[in-house]
């Protein structure tokens, strides 16, 4: 074993009394902890805004006549010192979950891949869903005291930043990423070498440096090709998350499956656990055949061995979501493989042989599911449709018996929570309420909390959505070359008292963000009604190369375009997860409306229902399962022979149900001015959505059901 350092930088200069902000900007504890990051906001706010919550360029630029200023302020080190003597008994803690339930299983370790990770919007290694589930399912693993560590890639680029261009066209901005000024830590052995992992390609060797994230306490490894060793062309191959080019997306599939796994034997961990979040890491399963093939056992022996420790979770619906390669790919990127697992060609590529009109491929799909014991979907209808896809992978068994299972989504509670509701959440369902809030039990509760309290959080979270918008848009108006109309488009004119719409997530045309302007006239009518006005927020990217994806933005973009609209359609700009923890803890209702059954699960809507915002959605991926009939409102309910038919029933359902139950409940006052009734539906939504759907009850599943079978075998 290396032995290994990673050493927390202390270059700040910070007055003696508070020297240990620069420890906390290195551990990404306090992304989830609204008092460890008023520790930082309350120094200077404005610079901590302005800086985009990034403590350790903060903590460069910060004045030290405010450090000094805080440093003397009582009020300032009361919370200083209750933040840290929370962290070191975090840090510290023997008693968690894990350790007081599967003792045994805690001992050992679970390696998790994932192509990206949405951890916070300063470390930009996440598009979408995917990551973001990723990045939650670190915390929760950190916050219940499991073994776990993360495997992916530093991308030096980063995801790229979205801009709208005046004609609804969104232009993809790529950054640089200054590392210096990122919570990462740079892996090092005892001479202060760089550690790095090595795979060999059949014309070369392609090297990669490992870099650490502290989650908590569960530590994130992150490679990162740009090493003077590597050719030029290699240095390139994280630069960006998900190339667009099929060499480099294999290359960076070998980099993370093979990589992977000997940057884990290289750290001296020995993980009983291999999770593959999606596809992408499968290669991890032949490397590990590799090492047992080294040993002298055959290639059946060795990938028996290695399945039983293998847990596959599949997050799409869609073929063409599931990364195939062609094989002449194979050839040129394996080729060196096969040989070490006492494999010809053909015995190779039947691994993962899949048969598509185009031609053969080796499926990243069919090699995961093969060679893993554990395979689940996210959510029980993403199951069911993953059974039936996969079924040719089974052929004697029925669909039902195919042996996929599922685990539906959740979203880690600490990290989306408003701070003012969970406040609120401390008063009324007690101080251990945090503890355990997965347990439907406690949020029978909710009721305990005044209707007019609740509603004064809900006024003052929209009101800060608003405000935020506005002064973004004054930021970008003052740089200049924002056209007036963009300026109104993307939230001028926004009013914070008024019912609130908001739909954000990826443009893929499946998502269908356009359903909603389908009758445009209607719409138009609908928000400047003069009692009961609406405003619909709308944000999010579409993958530079998806085509469709960027006509759908234009389309939308169109439309709040419209002087008629008086400035209530909004396109935000840039959708990360800053922008989404506005949006989710400012809304009054978040709409989704995937064609389905593409939405495999969908986590965005579980983030708004936990502050109070209520889903008006199609009945697909996790709202299937969540809605009730009081908790929210569903949008069609019949699944139609075709998606023109699907699309026309789904528009009518969706404006009759906006028109006559939506709009009419949340402008029913009473002489307080307050919503009763819609404050009735908001309690259902908080007790029945917030405990099911928190990630600390999907990683328990994750636990119990797959993990610990996995370990045990
Ligand atoms: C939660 C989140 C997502 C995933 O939301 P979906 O409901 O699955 O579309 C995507 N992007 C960001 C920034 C998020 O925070």
């Amino acid at each position: 074993m290396t032995v290994f350092k990673t050493r927390v930088p202390n270059h700040f200069d910070l007055p003696r009394r508070i020297n240990r902000l620069g420890e906390l900007a290195y551990n990404l504890w306090w992304t989830w902890q609204p008092n460890a990051q008023r520790l930082f906001a309350h120094v200077d706010g404005e610079l901590w805004e302005r800086l985009a919550h990034n403590p350790i360029t903060f903590l460069h630029q910060v004045n030290r006549s405010s450090l000094n200023e805080a440093a003397q302020k009582t009020s300032y080190l009361d919370n200083y010192d209750k933040v840290f003597a929370e962290f070191d008994a975090y840090m510290a803690h023997k008693g968690t979950w894990c350790d007081k339930n599967h003792a045994g299983f805690c001992d050992g370790s679970v390696a998790y891949f994932s192509m990206e990770f949405g951890l916070h919007e300063i470390l930009p290694i996440y598009s979408g869903g995917l990551g973001v589930l990723a990045g939650d399912h670190l915390k929760e693993a950190s916050d219940l005291g499991l073994p776990l560590k993360g495997i992916g890639f530093l991308y030096a680029e980063g995801y790229f930043s979205q801009r709208i261009s005046e004609d609804g066209w969104q232009e993809a901005l790529n950054n640089h990423l200054n590392f210096d000024n990122l919570p990462l830590l740079r892996m090092t052995d005892d001479d202060g070498n760089d550690l790095k992992v090595t795979v060999e390609f059949p014309d070369r060797k392609v090297s990669a440096r490992l870099w650490e994230v502290r989650v908590g306490r569960i530590p994130l490894y992150l490679m990162d090709s740009d090493v003077p060793e590597n050719a030029p062309e290699d240095r390139k191959l994280t630069a960006r998350l998900y190339w667009s080019d099929i060499n480099f997306r294999i290359a960076q599939e070998v980099l993370l499956g093979v990589g992977g796994v000997r940057a884990m034997r290289l750290l001296g961990h020995n993980p009983g656990v291999w999770h593959m979040n999606e596809g992408h890491a499968a290669f991890q399963i032949l490397e590990r055949a590799r090492e047992v093939v080294e040993t002298g056992k055959t290639f059946e022996e060795a990938i028996e061995i290695t399945r039983v420790n293998n847990v596959f979770t599949t997050h799409t619906p869609v073929p063409a979501g599931n990364d195939e390669f062609p094989l002449w790919m194979i050839d040129k990127y394996l080729g060196a493989l096969w040989p070490q697992l006492n494999l010809d060609r053909d015995e190779f590529v039947s691994l993962a042989r899949n048969q598509q009109s185009w031609g053969e491929t080796f499926s990243m799909g069919v090699l995961a599911l093969r060679y893993s014991d554990g395979r689940n979907g996210v959510s029980e209808l993403h199951g069911r449709v993953a059974r039936k896809m996969w079924n040719f992978l089974w052929p004697n068994k029925a669909e039902d018996d195919v042996p996929i299972g599922y685990v539906t989504n959740g979203v880690h509670t600490p990290t989306w929570l408003a701070r003012r509701m969970g406040v609120l959440y401390e008063k009324y369902l007690g101080e251990n309420w945090l503890e355990n809030h997965d347990d439907p039990k406690l949020w029978e509760a909710i009721d305990n909390i005044p209707d007019a309290e609740l509603w004064e959080v809900r006024n003052h979270l929209k009101r800060k959505l608003v405000f935020y918008m506005m002064e973004r848009t004054r930021r970008r108006w003052i740089k200049g070359g924002f056209h007036p109309v963009q300026a109104i488009a993307s939230g001028a004119l926004l009013d914070p008292y008024v019912l609130t719409i908001g739909f954000a997530r990826r443009f893929a045309t499946y998502k269908r963000a356009n359903l909603i302007l389908s009758d445009l006239d209607r719409v138009l009518g609908l928000l400047n009604q003069p009692n009961r006005p609406v405003q619909i927020l709308f944000a999010g990217k579409a993958h530079p190369a998806d085509e469709p994806g960027k006509q759908l933005i234009q389309e939308v973009y169109r439309a709040v375009k419209k002087a008629e609209n008086g400035g209530r359609l909004v396109f935000i700009e840039d959708y990360d997860m800053n922008v989404a923890r506005y949006l989710v803890q400012g809304v009054d209702v978040w709409l989704n409306t995937p064609r389905r059954p593409n939405e495999a699960s969908g986590t965005s809507g579980m983030k708004a229902a936990m502050n109070g915002a209520m889903n008006f959605s199609v009945l697909d991926g996790w709202w299937r399962e969540a809605y009730n009939g009081h908790n929210g409102w569903a949008i069609g309910d019949d699944v139609a022979p075709d998606t023109e038919s699907q699309d026309e029933s789904d528009i009518a359902s969706l404006y009759a149900t906006l028109e006559n139950e939506i709009i009419p409940l949340y402008y029913d006052r009473d002489g307080n001015n307050i919503p009763a009734k819609w404050i009735k539906m908001m309690k259902n939504n908080l007790r029945t959505i917030t405990p099911q759907f928190s990630m600390r009850r999907m990683v328990k599943e994750y636990v119990e059901e797959l993990y610990i079978p996995a370990k045990a075998k």
